[in-house]
């Protein structure tokens, strides 16, 4: 099957011009002004619209289950999702698995339940809970198997101590992959957590920032990048950044040369603290880790993106509905499931806050959604990129399209969406994954299962 993406103005990661693009066997074959019609099979006209690649979100929780709460969406809905934001690639980030289980375990759960389900190209991060001899030599088998990259968390129950993190460091740089870390100090968190129970008001949901002060994200951070040059400068990953401080540390170490990398997320861009006081318990709905922060934080991030200190935008998916967290939070904010639905908003909120409002340009746009994950996360060359050779993963994003977010115009499985009233200009009229068109005109045309399992290999 031969297609032509014709008239469109193509943005990569360092270009913008008038091209078409030929697509044959689901790679781009050919990138040249005025490819011949002639024996092409179908046309699609991109005119006045960008073409840009496909969007990857290499931080999504699709498939979480924590206790006995499931997140409302699952691998199907959550992937259509994503297609009608432009998304034609996530990496997600499993939950923890049972107490003492080994590495592969997780991988293989998800593996099994993604499979007939996904419409768009996945792949999945490993998840440490606990470090032993089998762990860390599993770590080799698990990246030979195309999973390149690995989480570790600083809170929760399946946290690492230094120790420990240092050795996972070392095994991960051994076996040519990126560990990715969530940075925040947990003892910080549960003390205050403590105070809040005995003293403060655990019905407000606007203990919840309190609880987790933006100088426990900070302190987290420092020590990583400390343990990391103890383990040989390896190249460390950090998750959802949400503060003017963390990013002021990871500033500070780039320009001593160490390979830190940055994510951060549209909603610490765009929400700030004050929605914690929202009536009607919608204080509720913004329960994530770390939480949303002030005005400050979120200016110092947009710069961060700016100059390049942070890499990645990606979302933290994770669509816990508002019923859930009424129904465990509204007496006690602590007991409430955190995490947010945000895969099919991202692009939309980058372009039409970021791009429009001249805070980012077009090509940084497009390494922040797309080539930078991709290339982080090894899931380049053939994702993120429009290039010969590359799976044809297209985004053909229209400039002029206006909405009003709000939960009912959009895909996710969720009673809520936490950027209700935003208006946004742009939004992707055409999403195809390896030639083939899953959305178009927000009619999505793939079915369960389309997507594939993309083996990763982090180029060095
Ligand atoms: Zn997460």
């Amino acid at each position: 099957m031969s297609i032509l993406v014709a008239n469109g103005t193509v943005v990569t990661a360092t270009r913008v011009f008038q091209s078409d693009i030929l697509i044959e066997n689901g790679c781009i074959t050919a990138i040249e002004e005025d490819i011949s019609r002639a024996n092409v099979e179908k046309n699609i006209d991109a005119a006045g619209c960008y073409v840009m690649p496909g969007g990857v979100d290499v931080h999504t929780h699709m498939n979480l289950t924590v206790g006995e709460k499931h997140v409302s969406d699952g691998f199907y809905h959550g992937s259509v999702a994503a297609a009608h934001g432009g998304t034609t690639c996530i990496v997600e980030h499993p939950g923890f698995g049972p107490e003492g289980c080994e590495l592969s375990h997780q991988i293989d759960l998800y593996q099994e339940q993604a499979t007939d389900e996904m419409v768009i190209d996945y792949s999945f991060h490993g998840v440490v809970q606990h470090v032993d001899d089998q762990v860390l030599q599993s770590v080799a088998s698990l990246t030979d198997k195309g999973i390149a990259s690995l989480k570790v968390y600083l809170t929760y129950s399946g946290r690492l101590g230094d120790e420990e993190i240092i050795q996972v460091m070392k095994a991960t740089r051994d076996a040519g992959g990126m560990p990715t870390f969530h940075a925040e100090n947990h003892a910080i968190i549960s003390e205050l957590t403590q105070e809040f129970r005995q003293t403060g008001d655990i019905k407000d949901p606007a203990s919840h920032p309190k609880s987790r002060p933006d100088y426990a994200e900070a302190e987290a951070i420092n020590r990583l990048i400390a343990l990391s040059r103890a383990a040989g400068n390896v190249p460390i990953y950090i998750v959802h950044l949400s503060t003017a401080s963390g990013l002021e540390i990871i500033r500070n170490a780039q320009k001593q040369g160490l390979e830190i990398y940055a994510e951060t997320c549209p909603q610490y861009l765009t929400l700030t603290d004050s929605c914690y006081r929202e009536a009607d318990d919608k204080g509720l709905q913004y329960i994530m880790a770390p939480p949303v922060r002030t005005e400050q934080d979120c200016d110092a991030l947009w710069d961060g993106l700016a100059d390049g200190t942070i890499s990645v935008v990606a979302t933290d998916h994770c669509a816990f509905s508002f019923a859930q967290k009424l129904a465990k939070g509204k007496t006690d904010i602590f007991q409430s499931p955190g995490g947010i639905p945000g895969v099919e908003t991202r692009i939309p909120l980058l372009f039409s806050e970021g791009v429009l409002k001249k805070r980012i340009d077009m090509n940084r746009f497009v390494q922040l959604v797309s080539t930078n994950p991709a290339r982080i996360m090894g899931l380049a060359p053939q994702k993120g990129d429009i290039a010969i050779g590359a799976d044809a993963d297209l985004m053909i994003l229209d400039p002029t399209a206006e909405k009003t977010i709000s939960r009912e115009i959009l895909h996710q499985h969720v009673d809520y969406t936490p950027f209700a009233g935003m208006k946004v200009t742009g939004w992707p009229r055409t999403v195809m994954v390896r030639g083939r068109t899953i959305v178009h005109e927000e009619k999505m045309s793939a079915t369960k299962g389309f997507g594939n399992f993309v083996n990763r290999k982090i180029q060095t």
